[in-house]
């Protein structure tokens, strides 16, 4: 198995991430297991905000390290969420406050105005000088229901109805939710472009 530190200190992206990647073979340490902080995310992309998670994981373990940053979109609200999904309410807010602040702003919306959708961004650092960060990136659409169904998942999965599904992302398993999340499909891609880093490519004498 190979080390590596997973920059979050989130418990439900912990949940998720960690039998995928043991699948593939990576023995998985979370930040919070090495008593790393959480740094300020100060960058005003999910991809900036992903790049500093990893680089300060990198730099505080001398280990690989993957961070990802993730979130909840609204077009009806300008994309709020957004890059404040975790502390929509404020800070230290609870999924609880989090998600009655989003039904409250939503109290007007109808039909395709509930549009919503879940990305992730996931970065991979070799060590935290690492000049070519792996990026991946996934999407998972859905609407936001009037009301919280489901206690499975975290965050504001009770309100994500999946396009064309009739649960709730809170009322689905781990095992459905990692077949079509955000999260699911960044990491499918990083995974991909971590086998092809590792692949040489045969050099052809045409080329
Ligand atoms: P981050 O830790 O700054 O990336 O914040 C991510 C926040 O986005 C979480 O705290 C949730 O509020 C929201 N979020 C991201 N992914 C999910 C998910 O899969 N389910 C529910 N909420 C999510």
């Amino acid at each position: 198995m190979t080390p590596l530190l997973l920059a979050t200190g989130n418990a439900g992206k912990v949940r998720e991430l960690q039998p995928v990647l043991a699948a593939h073979g990576f023995a998985v340490v979370s930040q919070t297991e090495l008593g790393i902080s959480s740094i300020a995310e100060t960058g005003s992309t999910f991809v900036e905000n992903a790049l500093l998670k990893a680089r300060h994981a990198a730099s505080e373990s001398g280990m690989a390290a993957l961070a990802e940053d993730s979130g909840l979109c609204v077009p009806y609200l300008q994309g709020a969420p957004g890059l404040y999904s975790a502390r929509y309410a404020g800070p230290e807010a609870s999924d609880t406050a989090n998600n009655t602040k989003l039904l409250t702003m939503l109290a007007e919306a109808r039909g395709e105005a509930r549009t919503a959708y879940y990305v992730a961004c996931m970065v991979f650092l070799e060590s935290a000088a690492d000049p070519s960060p792996l990026v991946a990136q996934g999407f998972w659409r859905g609407a936001i229901g009037e009301h919280p169904a489901g206690d499975e998942g975290f965050g504001y999965d009770p309100l994500f109805w999946p396009a064309g599904g009739l649960r709730s992302a809170a009322q689905r398993g781990l095992e459905e939710k990692n077949d079509c999340s955000h999260r699911a499909m960044a990491l499918r891609r990083l995974l991909e472009l971590l086998a092809e880093r590792q692949t040489p490519q045969p050099l052809s004498l045409n080329d």
